[in-house]
């Protein structure tokens, strides 16, 4: 991997072009679309430059899940061996009320990753994204630490500003930078046009398994709410990834990358409640990976604008309630890259042909997001003794392995 700093003068390597129409690539976000499409587009000869904001790849993030088409990307990227062997392995989950007291307990599905023996692969985000990094190789230049400024395209070309390094030219930008995409707000405009908030708050951070754990998962619902905190240990149980979450009928005010700002107000929100909750937030004041975002969707009618492209989250954010986000990633890069291959680099067809791919699959997967809110809040319903529709109550896995499995791959 190519790596140059801010401090660090850019290698000259993305500006010679290969031959072949709309080469030099510069992707903006080495989360995890960004790397997955870096890998396919060295593969099929573009000269691919990543900048990614954090000053490297990004650390924390839930144990997110690898399914249905992203395992088949992923074997077909000669990972997925590599993916299955960092799994987190959990052995199942307990329910515990405000005094610790086991409510509900089961070996045979977990908050997180759904049932324990289905074929998905449960990863720590962080682990992913090293492993399609790595795959991707070290043909690909990396900018860390930087993030663009401007944007100016003309049929000839993108010309992009960086905070840091100076003013390039790309033939396309891609941007893969996540739920609040700087590229999106750069190319089509205020994030508020995009966004669609579902109405809560979710944090992960990781902090010692004090609670000695073993591949287990412990979640207490704060009484009265949809919402609360949970654990589980990871790395051998030499850790924990903690995730709180609540409910708040608005955006919250503060700056989503104002750590401090947000850190203050889950210790306001959650801090007075029962079990471990106050402990595990005494554990989020150091933690080096705090992150907390919205529950949200970005819906837009087209992911590209000329010379300009949206990937993953920064064009179809499902949410975390899809329990999709990864998959809607990995399985759109591949399909991106592909389509550009076919196209042999011609933009206008590629990018037309990979929404006419991709844009179902969006539409069912962020439904299904909406219809994992309404079966959590009936669940929380039901067990505070609610009268409720006991089938929307419990997750229904074969409506959502259908909806996984209805991007069928093409190949390029
Ligand atoms: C720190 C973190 C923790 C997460 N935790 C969870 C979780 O627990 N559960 C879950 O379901 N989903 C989580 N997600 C979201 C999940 O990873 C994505 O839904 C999914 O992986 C889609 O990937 P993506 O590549 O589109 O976006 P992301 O994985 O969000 O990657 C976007 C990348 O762009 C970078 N970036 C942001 N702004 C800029 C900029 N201005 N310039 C350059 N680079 C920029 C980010 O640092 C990041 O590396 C998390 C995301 C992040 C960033």
């Amino acid at each position: 991997m190519t790596t140059t700093t801010a401090t660090t003068t850019a290698t000259s390597a993305a500006t010679a072009a290969a031959p072949g129409r709309n080469r030099r690539v510069l992707i903006s976000g080495a989360g995890i679309g960004g790397p997955a499409l870096a890998y396919w587009l060295d593969r099929y000869g573009f000269t691919v430059t990543i900048v990614e904001a954090s000053p490297q790849l990004r650390p924390g993030g839930q144990a997110i899940d690898v399914r249905g088409p992203a395992l088949d990307v992923a074997a077909r990227m000669g990972v997925l061996d590599r993916i299955r062997d960092r799994r987190v392995r959990m052995r199942g989950m307990s329910m515990v009320d405000g005094d610790g007291k086991e409510l509900f307990s089961t070996t045979e599905r977990t908050i997180t990753g759904g049932e324990i023996d289905s074929p998905d692969v449960e990863i720590l985000r962080d682990d992913l994204c090293t492993i399609l990094a790595e795959a991707a190789g070290p043909g690909i230049e990396y900018l860390f630490g930087d993030s663009l400024t401007s944007v100016e395209q003309d049929e000839t070309g993108v010309r992009v500003g960086f905070r840091h390094h100076p003013a390039r030219t790309f033939d396309l930008v891609v941007g893969a930078d996540g739920l609040h995409s700087n590229t999106r707000k750069l190319v089509f405009g205020p994030e508020a046009d995009y966004l669609a908030y579902m109405g809560t708050y979710l944090s992960v951070w990781t902090m010692p398994n004090y609670l000695g754990l073993d591949r287990w998962q412990l979640f207490h619902q704060a009484p009265g709410g949809t919402w609360g905190g949970g654990v589980m240990s990871v790395r051998g149980n030499t850790e924990c990834r903690v995730y709180m979450g609540f409910e708040s009928a608005d955006l919250l005010a503060c700056d989503h990358r104002d750590t401090d700002a947000l850190k203050r107000v889950l210790a306001d929100r959650l801090g007075g409640q029962g079990w471990e909750l106050p402990r595990m937030l005494g554990h989020m004041w150091d933690a080096p990976d705090f992150h907390l975002d919205a529950m949200a969707q970005i819906r837009m009618d087209s992911w590209s604008s000329g010379r300009v492209v949206l990937l993953g989250d920064a064009a179809y954010c499902a949410s975390p309630l899809s329990g999709q986000g990864t998959t809607l990633a990995i399985a759109a890069a591949y399909v991106l890259a592909g389509e550009l291959k076919a196209a042999d680099g011609d933009h206008i067809a590629a990018f037309a042909a990979y929404e006419e791919e991709m844009r179902e699959y969006v539409r069912l997967n962020q439904e299904l997001a909406y219809t994992n809110k309404a079966r959590v809040e009936a669940q929380a319903a039901a067990e505070l003794g609610e009268d409720t529709d006991l089938d929307t109550a419990v997750p229904d896995f074969q409506e959502a392995g259908e909806i996984i499995a209805s991007l069928v791959l093409k190949d390029y």
